[in-house]
């Protein structure tokens, strides 16, 4: 049996002073259980919203004391395995996300699970949508300040990344003892950009495991999938996020894969792409994506590694 940790251990911001729920050795597998964005407080379309507590939203499930990680390191977080909720939520909200303006009726929309698909009940009928299970909330703590777990930033968060799936691996750079990492805010699905202010909200479970790489000038946070490698970057606007993600890949090419500065801008140019992840949260996140076919073809294989990489 793996590790398990419940979802009642959920924490509102990342804060070097929350005291850890859980210790895990690296590579250990730890299943997490996560509840949806809204703390569970919303069981049906009709639910009375006077009761609803909005300081407790976004909660992630944490935090994780991941032993021997030391302030510094470089921490990648497998995600294993995520399993989600029969059940979905979407809440239409006058006056929030990007589609404001467009809002005027409240209203809550409950999305069932069918195999792999959800369902979406519209006025020209039902729809199947396929589901990608994605983890919208995933981070390590910062040292000299709380961060709500609704915002994104450098120490990942919320940064509702719809690569953040099952399969999937995050870098962060640790800056406390123990990593102290969380999760939470899980989706069904969700589109780029996540305009709306919610994708499929849900509950779940996400199974990750830890380790301390050897790679010490990695821009992070990092994404890494089979097929690419994807810098995430958060600031207070889109164009700063854009600046801030063609900095870090300009960084990974540079320092990690080890290109001049004029073919990493040519290949950026040329096979990587500039994505949004976001604009809803406090910060805006986008990523620059970056295949791995290039990288192989150039004889980069992985991410540093220690003697402890996970078997
Ligand atoms: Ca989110
Ligand atoms: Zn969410």
């Amino acid at each position: 049996m793996h590790k398990f940790l419940a979802r009642d251990k959920a924490i509102y911001s990342f804060d070097p002073n929350h005291e850890p729920v859980i210790s895990i050795d690296q590579c250990e597998v730890l299943v997490v259980e996560t509840m949806d964005c809204f703390a569970e407080q919303i069981k049906s379309k009709d639910d009375a919203m006077e009761a609803f507590d909005w300081s407790r939203i976004n909660p992630a499930t944490g935090p994780v004391y991941i032993q021997g990680v030391k302030p510094g390191d470089i921490v990648r977080i497998d995600i294993l395995k995520i399993e989600i909720a029969e059940s979905s939520l979407m809440a239409c909200i006058p006056g929030a996300g990007a589609l404001a303006d467009h809002i005027a009726e409240a209203e809550r929309t409950f999305l069932k699970k069918e195999d792999n698909h959800i369902v979406l009940e519209t006025e020209r009928g039902k729809l199947d949508i396929p589901i990608n299970p994605m983890v919208g909330v995933i981070g390590m703590t910062p040292a000299n300040k709380s961060v709500p777990t609704g915002t994104p930033d450098a120490h990942g968060g919320n940064m509702d990344c719809r690569l953040a799936t099952e399969g999937s691996s995050l870098y962060f750079k640790a800056e406390v003892e123990g990593g102290l990492f969380a999760c939470g805010d899980l989706h069904a699905v969700m589109g780029d950009g996540e305009v709306l202010i919610c994708g499929a909200e849900t509950s779940g479970e996400v199974t990750i495991r830890a380790q301390v790489v050897d790679a010490p000038n990695l821009p992070t946070p990092l994404l890494e999938n089979a097929g690419l490698y994807a810098v995430l970057a958060s600031a207070e606007t889109v164009d700063e996020a854009c600046k801030l993600a063609n900095d870090m890949m300009m960084s990974f090419l540079t320092k990690t894969v080890g290109l001049g500065v004029n073919d990493s801008a040519r290949l950026m140019s040329l096979v990587g792409n500039l994505r949004i992840c976001q604009i809803v949260d406090p910060l805006m996140t986008v990523r620059f994506e970056f295949p791995k076919w290039a990288l192989d073809d150039l004889g980069f294989t992985h991410i540093g590694r220690t003697e402890t990489t996970c078997k």
